[in-house]
């Protein structure tokens, strides 16, 4: 789960690190509000979205007055924000932050991740900030250290001062940093952080050391034990389509394609995307109704898939073991009747209690369209799409 700029800042600044004053905004009249109680000039407006290259897209903005930023945000609440990384599908902005604009002498990266080669968290960081760390990898691969922290001790004293020292720093410098990286390694372990990005890290006209940045990534997993991250959810940063799903406590990958899938497992989801593929097709999304699903459940799932425009056909493949074909069976015909189906959809139903699954399907008397393996039932969900 993604957070925002300004709740990581917040985070990040509780735990010790430096970031500038400021304070949030709902609407152009709270940003010239802003704007006034930080009182120095100049500031910066910032597009509150879950996405890095805002800068780029036009979502921060370096304002002299009050009336300069009211107008700027004007333009910023309700626009759909595009950046590299949001893609085409962009993310709307309903929250502004505005701070203090620094004097900056140096941009540098800092990140803190989950290597899972090594199993543990992993400093990234350069000399070289301000660009996403995916450029960096790509066009200044030299300037990228690594260093991995060992669980048993965590970051030591040692470790801090020698990336202190490979970023070139000096001085009252070495020990804001070692400050800063305690604290970020801190708020990663103690709020189960799935990733920590502060970029750029800046040094000031004045020699010190400043977050102009942040990004915190949480594991979901942990989520039941973290109320207080869970309650900085915003669900309008995320795709629709998976926020529903979420709520609806089914695991659910929006796609580019048009064929919507539900199926049970992550395994089988990959294998039915590959064979989709194979047959010429692109999926949509995929749904993992998971074990023992009810029914109601899989009338649910289609709810989901079917919320996505793009879908033009529903393939159900699910293999049971622990699930049951009858109940799949039941929630396809529920479905049907209930969710007024205008698409194709193509079952392949394998496993227990797959007879009475198909049986039930037969009866039903509605078109569904069944296939015996996978390789069957995709080529089949790829020749019936009708494509709108
Ligand atoms: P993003 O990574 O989404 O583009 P940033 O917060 O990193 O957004 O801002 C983009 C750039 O804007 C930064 O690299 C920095 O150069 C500049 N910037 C951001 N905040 C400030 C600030 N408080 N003072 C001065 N410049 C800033
Ligand atoms: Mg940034």
């Amino acid at each position: 789960m993604d957070i925002h700029e300004y709740q990581a800042k917040e985070i990040l600044g509780r735990f010790g690190v430096p970031t500038p004053c400021g304070g949030l905004a709902w609407s152009p009249e709270q940003v010239a509000y802003q704007v006034r109680q930080i009182k120095e000039g100049p500031f910066v407006v910032k597009a509150q979205v879950h996405s890095g290259g805002r800068g780029e897209a036009g979502g921060v903005k370096v304002c002299k007055t009050d009336e300069e930023a009211h107008l700027y945000a004007k333009n910023l609440f309700g626009m759909e924000l595009r950046t590299k990384q949001t893609g085409a599908r962009g993310k709307d902005v309903y929250r502004v932050w505005v701070e203090e604009a620094t004097d900056i002498a140096k941009e540098m990266y800092l990140g803190f991740v989950l290597d899972r080669k090594s199993e543990r968290i992993m400093i990234v960081a350069s000399k070289e900030g301000g660009v996403e760390i995916e450029q960096l990898a790509e066009e200044q691969p030299d300037t990228l250290i690594r260093m991995v922290i060992d669980p048993a001790v965590g970051l030591v004293d040692y470790q801090a001062r020698e990336l202190a020292f490979a970023l070139g720093l000096s001085g009252p410098q070495i020990g804001q940093m070692i400050t800063v990286l305690k604290a970020c390694h801190s708020a990663y372990s103690e709020l189960d952080a799935t990733m920590v990005e502060i970029n750029p890290l800046v040094i000031t006209g004045a020699g010190d050391l400043l977050a102009l940045d942040a990004k915190m990534s949480f594991d979901k997993n942990a989520l039941y034990r973290r109320p207080e991250i869970l309650a900085l959810r915003d669900s309008s940063q995320e795709d629709p389509r998976e926020a529903v799903a979420s709520d609806n406590g089914l695991a659910y990958v929006g796609l580019n394609g048009d064929i919507g899938c539900i199926i049970n497992g992550a395994g089988l989801a990959m294998a039915t995307m590959d064979m989709i593929k194979l047959s010429g097709g692109e999926p949509a999304n995929f749904l993992d109704i998971g074990g023992g699903a009810s029914p109601d459940r899989v009338c649910q799932a289609f709810r989901t898939v079917l919320s996505d425009q793009n879908v033009s056909v529903i393939l159900v493949n699910i293999f049971a073991g622990i699930n049951r074909c009858d109940w799949i069976a039941e929630g396809i015909v529920q479905a049907y009747e209930q969710l007024d189906l205008k698409i194709p959809v193509v079952a392949r139903l394998s496993g227990t209690n797959e007879n009475e699954g198909r049986n039930i399907l037969r009866m039903s008397g509605l078109e569904i369209k069944t296939a015996e393996t996978l390789a069957e039932a995709a080529e089949l969900a790829v020749a019936v799409r009708t494509i709108a």
